[in-house]
This record gives structure tokens, C-alpha cells and sequence, in this order.
């Protein structure tokens, strides 16, 4: 391996610990700050698979293939929009840059640089309180809640909506620090979060004082009532220590929303809390009411605290009943193959934004969220997951032969186009099967 590959590798593990320096991510313009999340994809792979093998050998609970699976759909869905609209934080953070700006701090100091290090995860630390204290923006965040496990994988469970909230917290640090920091500082305070997510890291010590870890962050997702509300930093948890909302790891955390999510499909787990706010504030009588139902907390009620009450949440009982509809390890093995498929297909979205056509993009995300919808059907038993899944292989294999070069040889295109074409021969007979049931049972 030579040496610029092995630093490039190792810069690669370093970021996700945001054990950089200022001087190799400090960058005068935001058009040179690289995708640092997207470069970061094989490393979280290679760490999860890490956790894996330490999992097996500390004989704890492996993570399990629906629930991973859901994880990463719903980070690959928080990723697909981004491929179309610039961050909307970038954006309203650099319109207030160009308004407010009161000093024009050096780009390349390393004091800008760890001012922007605190100041980003100063301006988390108000975003995810808010995530969790206001209903409407709880809409977005409890994505990232969802899931019963704890595992790496969980940390890719993110929002699509958050960020459409998340920006306002963020104008302030405008005044003083240039956008390309800040866009930086976003990246690591991002990829920092990724490895607190697991249990094979009990207690790290000293460290435990100013850094978020891991137990730290187990409380956070925890849903026994002592975790409610608590430990909301992002890098540092310094800041949760000043407001009065730290939390040390006690009982056994049990992991998930108050009320456990029923389903594999990520849309629906991305979107049926806003929905049910909706529905809320629609029959609710009174407008302050109205109002009270987006700003309030997501446990308040009529006449109880902006928050609600702790008394009001439902106790967790052991053992603990864990929402695990299954397939058998084939479909399994299938759905992640497909899934690998999907993942390397945004991956050349994502490196040539510049290049392909808008309509063409927006074509691509939309396949790939019926995708991600149709394998959350299948983990969840739909009845019409086997014919959603072979319209989708059909959809593949009609576009493949129209777009793409498919003379005979060995390509991976072609490796995939044979490969689309026997799923879709495989569904095409499930579908049939489930057809003929219906029409028997609706016919006796
Ligand atoms: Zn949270
Ligand atoms: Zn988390």
C-alpha cells in the first residue's frame, strides 16, 4: 500500500472520531469542502462489521437483518434529497453570512477552526433539545428513535425532515464564522455520532466528563423513564452538564420510542409521527390548542405540563417484546443484495450531480425510494410486497435495456441485468401464487 493511500485510509477511520486537524480541513471556499459523509460509507461498513466480531465473542445480541436493514433505509433516504436541494442549513447559513456578518474571521486559523468545533455542537446541542421538547420538530427526529436495537447501524437511522427545522439554531454562529468552517464542523459533528452508537463501549473514564460516548448516548435512546429527555449533545456533553439535562447510565437501558414502531417500512417511519400530528391538531377543539399540538412537547395533553408527565409513559416491562417480523435468511440474503446494489447506484448519483440530467436524477431517487418501500413491505408482510417487488425488478430490466450498453460479455452491468432479470422471474411466480389465493378466496 503506498503511503498516500495508507494516510488516505487512515484519515478515513480518523474523521469518524473527528481526530483531524485544523490544518488538513480548513478550506477557503465551501466548493472545496469535501463530502466527508459520503467518503465515509466503507469505513462505516468496516467499523460495523468490527462490531460484529466483538458482538459474537462477547456473546451479546447480534444485530438483527430487518431491524439493520430499516437503519440503513433510513439513512440512505435522509442522503437521496440532498442529491437534489443544497442543505438547507448551508443555505440560510450562508445568506447570513452575506447579512449579518459583524467580523470576518481568518479561514485558515486553527482558532476559527475550534471555535467552529464548539460553536457547531453548541448550536446541536439546541437543535436536538428542540428535536425532542417540540412536537413538529420531534416529527422528524424520532426517525433517528426508532429503532429497538443499539448497534452502529442505528446511528444511520436519520431524519429526512430534521434539517428543514434544524437551520434556525445555526444563524447565529453566521456573525462570525465563515461558511466553509461551519460546513466542515457539520460534517465531524455528524460522523463524531456514529461510533457512540453500540454497547461493546462500557465506560470510557475521565473522557466520560467532556465527550459524548457511548454510554451517554444509551441513555439518550433509551425509553425507561430516567432516559427521557436527557443527554442531548452531539461531541461534547459539557453542554448537557451547564443545562441541567445530563443523565448517567443507571438500570439497563431499554432502547426505542415511548410507543414502539410496528414496522420495517422506513417512509412510514420517517413520516407517521407528522401524520398523526396532523390528525391531531385537525380534531383538537381551540386554536391555542391547535398551536400547543406542533410547539408543545410530544407527551402533552390538554391541561398537563408543555412536556407532559414522566407518570404518563408506559412502563417497561421485562422481558422486553421487541417488534421482529422476519424473513428467512434467502430473502434476507436477497434484500441486502439488492440493497448493496442501490447504495452503489447513489454513490454514482452522488459523484455526478453535476453531470446527469435533473430529470434523470429525480427518476433515480424516486426508484430508489419505491425500492427501499418495497423491501420494508417485504420485512413486514405485505400481501402485494411479492408483485411491488417484481414491478420493481421489471422497471430495472425495461430501463437497463433501453439506457445502458448491454452487448454480451462480462460487465457488472450485465452481472446485474441478469441478475434483476431472475428476481423478477422469481417474484413474477410469488405474485402469480398470491394472485391465485386472492381470487380463490374471493371467489369462495
Ligand atoms: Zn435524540
Ligand atoms: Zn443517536
Amino acid at each position: 500500500m503506498t503511503s498516500l493511500l495508507k494516510n488516505r485510509v487512515l484519515f478515513g477511520f480518523r474523521q469518524l472520531f473527528y481526530v483531524v486537524t485544523p490544518n488538513e480541513t480548513s478550506f477557503s471556499m465551501i466548493e472545496s469542502v469535501p463530502k466527508y459523509v459520503d467518503e465515509a460509507i466503507p469505513y462505516f461498513f468496516v467499523l460495523a462489521m468490527t462490531e460484529l466480531v466483538v458482538l459474537v465473542i462477547q456473546k451479546r445480541e447480534l444485530p438483527r437483518f430487518n431491524d439493520s436493514f430499516s437503519s440503513v433505509a433510513h439513512g440512505l433516504l435522509s442522503l437521496l434529497h440532498g442529491l437534489l436541494f443544497r442543505s438547507v442549513e448551508l443555505a440560510t447559513f450562508m445568506w447570513a453570512y452575506s447579512k449579518f456578518n459583524i467580523i470576518q474571521l481568518p479561514w485558515d486559523s486553527p482558532w476559527t477552526w475550534l471555535l467552529g468545533m464548539i460553536g457547531v455542537d453548541f448550536g446541536y446541542y439546541w437543535v436536538h433539545r428542540a428535536g425532542h421538547e417540540v412536537n413538529i420538530m420531534w416529527s422528524g427526529h424520532q426517525a433517528h428513535h426508532s429503532s429497538e436495537d443499539y448497534n452502529l447501524s442505528t446511528a444511520l437511522r436519520q431524519s429526512m425532515i430534521q434539517k428543514y427545522f434544524a437551520w434556525m439554531f445555526y444563524l447565529p454562529l453566521a456573525l462570525v464564522l465563515p461558511p466553509s468552517v461551519f460546513l466542515v464542523h457539520q460534517h465531524f459533528n455528524l460522523l463524531y455520532q456514529f461510533w457512540i452508537h453500540t454497547e461493546i463501549v462500557r465506560n470510557l473514564g475521565p473522557l466520560e466528563w467532556i465527550l459524548n460516548t457511548p454510554s451517554h448516548h444509551r441513555v439518550h435512546h433509551g425509553r425507561n423513564p430516567y432516559c427521557i429527555d436527557k443527554n442531548y449533545g452531539g461531541t461534547l456533553i459539557i453542554f448537557d452538564r451547564i443545562f441541567g439535562t445530563f443523565q448517567a447510565e443507571e438500570k439497563q437501558v431499554v432502547y426505542g420510542l415511548v410507543h414502539p414502531l410496528q414496522s420495517w417500512e422506513p417512509l412510514y417511519g420517517q413520516f407517521h409521527h407528522l401524520i398523526y400530528i396532523l390528525k391531531t391538531a385537525w380534531k383538537i377543539e381551540g386554536w391555542n390548542n391547535k398551536i400547543s399540538v406542533f410547539i408543545k412537547g410530544p407527551g402533552w395533553a390538554t391541561g398537563k405540563p408543555r412536556l407532559g408527565l414522566l407518570e404518563d409513559l408506559p412502563e417497561v416491562n421485562h422481558p422486553v417484546e421487541k417488534y421482529d417480523k422476519q424473513l428467512p435468511l434467502w430473502a434476507n440474503l436477497y434484500v441486502w443484495t439488492h440493497f448493496a446494489v442501490l447504495v452503489f447506484g447513489y454513490q454514482e448519483l452522488a459523484k455526478n450531480t453535476q453531470v446527469f440530467p435533473g430529470l434523470f436524477m429525480a427518476a433515480c431517487i424516486l426508484y430508489i425510494i419505491y425500492s427501499l418501500t418495497t423491501f420494508g413491505a417485504l420485512y413486514d408482510h405485505w400481501r402485494s410486497a411479492p408483485l411491488m417487488e417484481a414491478v420493481r425488478c421489471c422497471l430495472y430490466l425495461i430501463t437497463a435495456a433501453k439506457t445502458f450498453d448491454l452487448t454480451i460479455g462480462i460487465s457488472v452491468g450485465n452481472a446485474v441485468f441478469i441478475m434483476y432479470f431472475l428476481s423478477a422471474l422469481l417474484w413474477l411466480s410469488q405474485s402469480a401464487t398470491t394472485i391465485q389465493i386472492l381470487l380463490k378466496s374471493k371467489s369462495a
